[in-house]
């Protein structure tokens, strides 16, 4: 991956950009979604001058996704089991040199967390998500995945980049899929927020979801983190990525998330923050580019800028989030990893679905028996 991704470090942006003409991006978005764009064709749809087409594309956007997906959108909640973490990321409230309070579930906690998130919130998909430390033993997780796998049909982690063996291995304990996030796709840029600890290894996370692939894993979540490096060029990086985990794995499933930093948090001010408008090109280009892909939006977003999301191409979206370890059930709470902006329970959410015309799907996989 890192070949393909090294084709693009002394690319002239601007330039492509300005030689591009209205009239080739309309033909782009003429012609998407039978197949994944090329990499300049989805460029030309994350340049400025497609964001003057901005309402052609959320046609052929919603066009693609009922075509694909119909009106389903997947609900999942995330669930937080440690906020210990060994790496020194500038923009996390989790980093190691955070002096915060930290906390590791035990396995009787997990078990409560799960039961409350699937008896009483009725949700079937869990990502169950932790700081990246050694104290997250395959050990740690291979029981806690077990235990998970009672309650929920869907299992997804969020955890340190692990090696393909140790995927193997939690694969076999019932592990559904992982996220993994690069956080910034420019290697230079990635180093100045990624200070100490394994996360200092730009290639490593790099090839993780193609290790998660490779070990049978079904559904790979991608993305970066925006608000680090720049916009635009994140955008298109992440996509290139998508497209080579596509093409080259096919048994898997692969989706996009698009987290962004919005304002200054815990005194962190992004140094490139993405405007709405510019994070909903974002989105269209990805859904005409990608017309398979799944889209997650989280509840980092605002309740109404969420709503208007979905006839845009979404596919997954979180409910009834809780990012502080133990937060659903349990006493003596901790931080939370960052504030979530939509604060609606899942009822609401599945309420919202419904008045708008989409099905709310809480479970989409039964594994064989
Ligand atoms: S982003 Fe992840 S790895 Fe980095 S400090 Fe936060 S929890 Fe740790």
């Amino acid at each position: 991956m890192e070949n393909i991704l090294k084709q693009y470090e002394s690319f002239n942006y601007n330039s492509f950009f300005e030689n591009l003409n209205l009239s080739d991006i309309k033909n782009i978005i003429e012609k998407s979604g039978d197949k994944i764009l090329d990499d300049f064709e989805f460029l030309a749809l994350l340049s400025p001058k497609a964001s003057t087409l901005l309402e052609s594309m959320a046609l052929k956007a919603n066009a693609i996704t009922e075509q694909y997906f119909g009106k389903e959108i997947h609900i999942y909640a995330p669930l937080y089991i440690s906020n210990i973490c060994d790496n020194e990321c500038t923009y996390c409230g989790f980093k190691h040199s955070n002096p915060i309070k930290r906390r590791h579930l035990t396995f009787e906690e997990i078990e409560k967390e799960a039961i409350y998130i699937s008896k009483t919130l009725g949700i079937h998909s869990i990502i169950l998500l932790t700081g990246e430390s050694c104290i997250n033993s395959i050990e740690y997780l291979k029981t806690s995945i077990k235990i998970l796998k009672k309650y929920f049909s869907t299992v997804i982690i969020e955890v340190q980049p692990l090696s393909q063996n140790e995927y193997e291995i939690l694969y076999e304990a019932g592990l559904d899929g992982v996220t993994v996030y690069q956080e910034c796709y420019h290697k230079k840029t990635y180093s100045k927020y990624h200070l100490k600890g394994n996360k200092t290894d730009y290639n490593y996370r790099l090839e993780t979801p193609k290790r998660a692939a490779l070990a049978n894993l079904r559904a790979i979540n991608i993305g970066t983190l925006f608000g680090l490096g720049s916009p635009v060029e994140e955008a298109f990086l992440a996509g290139i990525h998508l497209k080579y985990l596509i093409n080259n794995f096919l048994r898997s499933q692969f989706s996009i998330s698009l987290p962004r930093i919005k304002e200054a948090y815990r005194n962190i001010k992004p140094e490139n923050i993405v405007s709405d408008k510019d994070f909903v090109q974002f989105l269209l280009a990805y859904r005409l580019a990608f017309p398979m892909a799944g889209i997650n939006i989280s509840t980092r977003e605002s309740k109404n800028f969420r709503d208007n999301l979905l006839p845009l191409g979404v596919t997954k979206y979180s409910a009834g989030s809780v990012t502080e370890v133990g937060g659903y059930s349990l006493s003596n709470n901790s931080e939370p990893q960052f504030e979530t902006d939509d604060h609606r329970s899942v009822q609401e959410i599945v309420s919202m679905l419904k008045t708008n015309g989409y099905q709310p799907i809480f479970k989409d996989w039964e594994g064989a028996i």
